[in-house]
């Protein structure tokens, strides 16, 4: 009996097994798998440990689903999140407040752990320094060397970033330098204690439990900027964050959160003490991330130029209005400057134009001065022409006569012809030198001797004043006194010269007194000196001696001063006119070849 009670117990036990495996076997291939993404920073072993009584929980609380834990890093979330791969994720407050902003993932129940006050306030950051750092506030930390998990952890960086912001030390210019070491978190506190660093940012409680762990002793480290929170047991640098919360995609079935919803407020606590409680607010998240510019407030990094210029739109006005005047001013000034150069211009070429017309009349002027010359020399000329006419003409009768007398002794015949040819080449000579001297406009400048230059006019003067009496002193080497000029000019001076000084003497009744031509050397020049025994100068007109057209002759024309003046000072000389006892000297200086 109690064989085949063993054997039915024994039967009933292998039938009941069988069916509950059966009923596992075929549960497991028709339970639905419900995929579970959760925050793994720490490595998916960490995770599968500390979800391991949630999961455990869910599969038993509905054992027709069948929950699978899927560790994921925050790239790999926000990845299954936008694929839809996983119906559920369990992540920290930030991650999962930015989620909900670019997904829609909405929160079903948030943990609610022994250490925090509630939900909505469990979670901060403490920034740690070893007992005998001389730092105190969180704004010590400018300049100073800090650890932190990584940038995207919410805990161990973000939450303690955001307060330092607001002390003053952003994290990202001011600190002397940002280390992120990764997880576990033990290691910041480890390095920090270590001295490895100025400071570390860790989780609120972490200093706690590793004290309590005996992981390091008491009071071997201490908090920056620590907070009385009522009610927060453990030390905190920052204000609190609600805890992590178990959130749906927005594809996840409602039937389905719903029940997973109340499956999870109706788990037990875990031993711990943490359990799942009510929806808490997440808004304190979104200001955080506000105040770091980061999560969906990262454009405001990139708005910041904006707001900039929106701040300083007077300022940047002002620039403008200013920046706007500088062009047009520019562009005004390069327009009045290129209209100032052509007017410059302009003026030039007709300054020119006057210039060259100045010349031209100059020229005309002095051509009609020696045209006067010659004009007041005419008759002597004709005179001077008709003696040689005169005498050929006579030894042509002569001649003629001979031959008609036929007396053709070849001698007398001969010398007749030469004097013929004498004569005439005496008179073309002359014709030569009025001709030249009566030509228009100037010769050419160039290197000149003095003294032959002033002879050859005193010679011309005589042909048209045979009556004057003209005594020629130079110095024993004047012949190599040389100037550059126009010889003709030149000429014209002397001639004006004699010509004052002889009509001066002839005004007084004595035109054949003599008048003294001299030529000497005088520093860096030449002096050419005409003296006359004229009576002088009146005092009274003396003045007015070099104005053009003043004269006291009946018939002069009051041009030989002034056009002599000018064309000695064309050469860079200087023409003067001086009172002596019995007459007046006029002489003028000219600079010597060298120097000219
Ligand atoms: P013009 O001989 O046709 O009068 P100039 O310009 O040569 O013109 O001379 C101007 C005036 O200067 C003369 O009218 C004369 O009164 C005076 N003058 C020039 N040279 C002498 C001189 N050697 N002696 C006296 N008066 C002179």
């Amino acid at each position: 009996m109690s064989n085949l009670l063993r054997r039915f117990f024994v039967l009933a036990a292998a039938v009941l097994l069988l069916g509950q495996a059966g009923v596992c076997s075929g549960g497991t291939a028709t339970r639905q798998e419900i995929r579970v993404g959760v925050l793994a920073d720490k490595g998916i072993e960490n995770a599968e440990q500390e979800w391991a009584y949630v999961f455990d929980w869910l599969n038993r609380r509905l054992p027709e689903l069948n929950f699978a834990l899927v560790g994921l890093d925050h790239p790999g979330m926000r990845r299954a999140v936008r694929e839809g791969s996983v119906h559920f994720v369990i992540t920290n407050a930030g991650n999962y407040s930015e989620l909900e902003h670019s997904d829609g993932v909405t929160r079903l129940v948030t943990l609610d752990s022994p250490l925090g006050i509630s939900p909505t306030q469990a979670v901060g950051s403490a920034v740690i320094v070893r007992a005998e750092s001389p730092l105190r506030e969180l704004a010590d930390l400018s300049g100073k060397h800090l650890l932190a998990a990584s940038p995207d952890a919410f805990c161990c960086y973000q939450i303690a970033a955001r307060e330092l912001l607001l002390a003053g030390v952003d994290p990202d210019r001011d600190l002397g330098r940002l280390e992120f070491v990764g997880f576990p978190i033990q290691a910041i506190a480890r390095a920090v204690k270590e001295g490895r660093a100025d400071a570390g940012i860790v989780k609120t409680c972490l200093i706690e439990q590793m004290v309590a762990q005996g992981e390091i002793e008491p009071g071997a480290l201490r908090v920056l900027s620590p907070r009385q929170i009522p009610g927060f047991r453990c030390q905190t640098s920052s204000r609190l964050y609600p805890d992590w919360p178990f959130a749906a995609l927005g594809h996840t079935d409602p039937a389905l959160a719903k029940k997973v919803a109340i499956a999870l407020l109706e788990m037990p606590r875990t031993p711990e003490g943490s359990q799942w409680s009510t929806p808490a607010h997440y808004d304190i998240v979104d200001d955080l991330f506000r105040d770091l510019r980061i999560g969906r407030y990262a454009t405001l990094q990139e708005e910041t130029l904006a707001a900039l210029l929106q701040r300083h739109r007077v300022g940047l006005g002002i620039v403008a209005i200013l920046l706007i005047a500088l062009v047009v001013h520019a562009v005004r000034v390069d327009y009045l400057v290129k209209r100032r150069t052509r007017e410059l211009n302009e003026m030039h070429a007709e300054k020119e134009r006057l210039a060259a017309a100045m010349r031209e009349r100059q020229s005309e002027l002095e051509h009609a001065g020696r045209m006067a010359i010659l004009g007041g020399m005419a008759s002597a000329i004709a005179h001077e022409l008709k003696q040689p006419l005169a005498a050929i003409a006579n030894y042509a009768r002569g001649i003629e006569r001979r031959v008609a007398a036929g007396r053709l002794e070849a001698e007398p015949l001969r010398s007749g012809c030469q004097e013929i040819e004498r004569q005439s080449s005496r008179a073309a000579q002359t014709i030569e030198k009025i001709r030249s001297f009566a030509r228009k406009g100037g010769g050419s400048v160039r290197a000149v001797s003095l003294a032959p230059l002033v002879r050859e006019a005193i010679d011309l003067f005589r042909v048209g004043r045979p009556d004057a009496e003209i005594v020629w002193r130079a110095d024993a080497d004047s012949d190599r006194y040389r100037v550059r000029a126009d010889a003709i000019q030149l000429q014209q001076v002397v001639l004006n010269l004699l010509q004052n000084a002889f009509e001066a003497q002839a005004g007084r009744g004595n035109p054949a007194q003599p008048i003294e031509v001299s030529l000497s050397a005088e520093a860096l020049g030449y002096r050419v000196v005409v003296c006359d025994q004229g009576g002088g100068v009146d005092e009274a007109y003396r003045a007015r001696l070099f104005e053009p057209f003043f004269t006291t002759k009946p018939e002069g024309l009051g041009l030989g001063l002034s056009l002599s003046k000018g064309i000695v000072e064309s050469h860079g000389g200087s023409l003067q006119l001086r009172n002596t006892q019995t007459g007046v000297c006029a002489s003028f200086w000219l600079p010597e070849e060298e120097s000219a």
